[in-house]
C-alpha cells in the first residue's frame, strides 16, 4: 500500500530523510521507533503529503504522492492521521467534531454520518459522551474521539504519530487498546510511539529511525531480543 523508493528529503539545507526504501503492504502493523529529532514524524507525514518529498518515489495505493496530477484531498480521505495532540475542534460536540468531515469533504447526509460516528464512538467506548465537548473529556476519551473521527472516513491506512505521548500514564492502556483491536482487524497501521510494549506485542515490523535512515527494520521478537546495530542497541537499553 505504501512504497518509499531512494527517497530524500531535505528542510532547507537539513537532509532530514536519507535514501529511504519502504514498503508497508495491506493489513500490515509497522511500528517506527527512534531517538527524538530522528525524522519520524517527517517520515510519516510524507505518506500524506503533509510534507513533500525531495527526491525519489513515494507510492500510496498505486498513486504517485509527489506528482502535480495527483488529487491529494483524495489521498488524504484514505489515510486518517492521529497526532499526539488531539486537534479537536473545542466549540464543536464530540458528535460534531466526528461528523463534519464525513458531511463537508464526503458529502455524506448528516443522518448516516450521525449514525456512522455513534457507531465509531461505541467501539473506541464512549458512546456516552457523544453530545459531550472536548473540554468536559479526558485526555484518553479527547485520543479516541480523534481516533473515531479518523475512522469514520473510511480510511484504508491509519497513521499515528506518538498518539500517548501527551497522555498521563492512566490513560495510555485505554488508547493503545483502541489501536489493538483496530490491528486485530486487520488495519493498515503505521505507529511512531515510545510504547515498547504496544511495539513487542502488535507490530508486525519495527523500522528504527536513526539521523534520517532507517537503520534497522526486524520482526519485533528478533529486535527486542537481538538488535543488530549498536544505536538501536543503545535506544532500548535507554527506553526498556
Ligand atoms: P522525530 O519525529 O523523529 O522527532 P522530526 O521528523 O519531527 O523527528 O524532525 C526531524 C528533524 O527535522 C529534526 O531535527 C527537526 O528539528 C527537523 N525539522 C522538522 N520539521 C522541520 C521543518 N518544518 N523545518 C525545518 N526542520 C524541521
Ligand atoms: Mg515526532
Amino acid at each position: 500500500m505504501i512504497t518509499f523508493k531512494d527517497v530524500n528529503k531535505y528542510y532547507g539545507s537539513f537532509h532530514v530523510l536519507k535514501n529511504i526504501n519502504l514498503h508497508i503492504s495491506k493489513g500490515e502493523v509497522v511500528v517506527i521507533i527512534g531517538p527524538s529529532g530522528s525524522g519520524k514524524s517527517t517520515l510519516l507525514r510524507c505518506m500524506n503529503y503533509l510534507e513533500a518529498i525531495s527526491e525519489g518515489e513515494l507510492l500510496v495505493n498505486d498513486v504517485k504522492v509527489n506528482d502535480k496530477s495527483t488529487n491529494i484531498n483524495e489521498l488524504r480521505r484514505k489515510i486518517g492521521m492521529v497526532f499526539q495532540h488531539f486537534n479537536l475542534y473545542p466549540h464543536k460536540t464530540v458528535l460534531e467534531n466526528i461528523t463534519l468531515a464525513p458531511i463537508k469533504a464526503l458529502g455524506v447526509p448528516k443522518e448516516e454520518a450521525v449514525q456512522t460516528a455513534l457507531f465509531y464512538l461505541d467501539k473506541v467506548g464512549i458512546a456516552d459522551k457523544a453530545n459531550s465537548f472536548p473540554s468536559q473529556l479526558s485526555g484518553g476519551q479527547q485520543q479516541r474521539v480523534a481516533i473515531a473521527r479518523g475512522l469514520a472516513m473510511k480510511p484504508q491506512i491509519m497513521l499515528f504519530d506518538e498518539p500517548t505521548s501527551a497522555l498521563d500514564p492512566e490513560m495510555i492502556g485505554e488508547v493503545l487498546d483502541v489501536m489493538k483491536a483496530l490491528a486485530k482487524e486487520g488495519m493498515t497501521m503505521v505507529v511512531v510511539t515510545h510504547e515498547m510494549g504496544f511495539a513487542r506485542e502488535v507490530a508486525d515490523r519495527i523500522l528504527f529511525v536513526d539521523e534520517g535512515r532507517i537503520l534497522e527494520e526486524a520482526v519485533p521478537a528478533d529486535f527486542f531480543a537481538n538488535p543488530r546495530e549498536e544505536r538501536a542497541r543503545q535506544f532500548l537499553s535507554r527506553v526498556l
